[in-house]
């Protein structure tokens, strides 16, 4: 009998954060989860759990029986996305696709059935730092995001890349339209930078431009140059996996309806670095802890963001999260520092790799 579990729906489980939420789902009997994904690659060690009910459907498929799904659920979590950086330059339309169109169809199904939907935002929604817009440096001048007070600064509409955080804010506005007339129960989730194992892929094993950690994590494996993309100097705040699904957990079993409507930052403010001091701070790690003789020493380079990732791209300078909320409502407060985060992804990483090659 399954009657007494709460029943979840898993939009997008077969990706990073799905597969690590699915595993840690699943720990706990108390849940019946329904997972669906065009991929199963890294859902692999979960697909035989009595618990877990996966589907291999594309959410553009017109076949898709999305409604009867959300029929059949009590929570939806929607981690559908497109959400990588150079997709949003190569590939606009699609990214705004799915990220809004096919995101708002759930949504208003969630609505006509009544079932509370947590939707993945990203915190891209931001933009950039009030800082940057007047040429001050951002980090003379801290600027933290706050869900509910931070004003949201894009770049012109030639820098396509921010297309997906206007399709990311667009969807965030008509959850909050359709929860104020019309009771929609969402929460929305801006991830800050999560990074872990099975992030990614590395571009050496798998054609396509992944995010930042596996450009680099190649170059210490494969030897490919390092490369900081306009000098490397923008910033970003790393939160490790095992954290963010501590706080993501707390917010799908919403103690006392605290997420209701709300909106939540998930990251770590202490882990913010430079994309510069990334790179070097990566170097360190891998030759103090897994280093062998025959491991490449790769060359820390620039270059520029058109030849990196073409026309169109425009970068967020500073992105420190204002987790107050997490932590007052939740009291959620992440254990990793980015010396932690870094290692653990990187033994991932190190470790697949030396059971292929060795
Ligand atoms: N970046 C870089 N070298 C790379 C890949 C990315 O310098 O090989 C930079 C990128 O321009 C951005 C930062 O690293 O400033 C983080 O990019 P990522 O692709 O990880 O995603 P984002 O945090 O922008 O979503």
């Amino acid at each position: 009998m399954n009657s007494d579990k709460t029943k979840i729906l898993l939009l997008g489980a077969g990706g990073f954060i799905g597969t690590n939420l699915t595993e840690q789902l699943l720990k706990n009997e108390k849940y019946k989860v329904t997972a669906i994904d065009i991929n199963t690659e890294k859902l692999e060690g979960s697909l035989q759990n009595k618990n877990l009910i996966f589907k291999e459907y594309d959410i553009r498929d017109s076949n898709y029986p999305i409604e009867e799904l959300i029929k059949n659920n009590e929570i939806v979590v929607d981690l559908i996305a497109m959400a990588n950086p150079s997709l949003y330059v190569s590939n606009p339309i699609d990214v705004f696709n799915l990220n809004f169109t096919e995101n708002l169809r759930i949504a208003e199904l969630c609505l006509k059935y009544n079932k509370r939907i947590i939707q993945f935002s990203t915190c891209e929604v931001y933009g950039k730092t009030v800082a940057s817009v007047l040429k001050e440096d951002p980090i003379k001048r801290p600027f933290p995001f706050n869900e509910d007070t931070s004003p949201m600064i894009m770049g012109p509409i030639k820098n396509h890349r921010w297309i997906y955080a206007c399709a990311k804010q667009l969807l965030e506005r008509v959850l909050h339209a359709y929860g104020i007339e019309k009771g929609l129960n969402y929460t929305i989730i801006r991830p800050f930078n999560f990074i872990g194992p099975r992030i990614d892929f590395l571009p050496s094993e798998k054609s396509g431009n992944p995010r930042v950690f596996s450009h680099f994590m190649n170059g210490l494996l494969y030897g490919t140059p390092i490369r900081l993309v306009d000098g490397g100097l923008n910033y970003r705040a790393y939160t490790y996996i095992d954290d963010a699904i501590d706080c993501i957990i707390r917010i799908i079993e919403n103690p006392d309806g605290v997420c209701d409507r709300e909106i939540f930052n998930i990251g770590t403010p202490e882990n913010e670095i430079s994309i510069k001091d990334l790179a070097t701070l990566m170097k360190e790690i891998f030759n103090q802890n897994f280093r062998q003789n025959l491991d490449p020493d790769p060359k820390i380079i620039s270059v520029s963001s058109e030849e990196f990732y073409g026309k169109g791209y425009e970068d967020c300078d500073r992105r420190i999260p204002d987790v107050t909320k997490a932590r007052t409502k939740l009291n959620w407060y992440s254990k990793h520092n980015i010396e932690s985060v870094v290692f653990n992804t990187m033994e991932y990483f190190v470790n697949k790799h030396r059971a292929k090659y060795n």
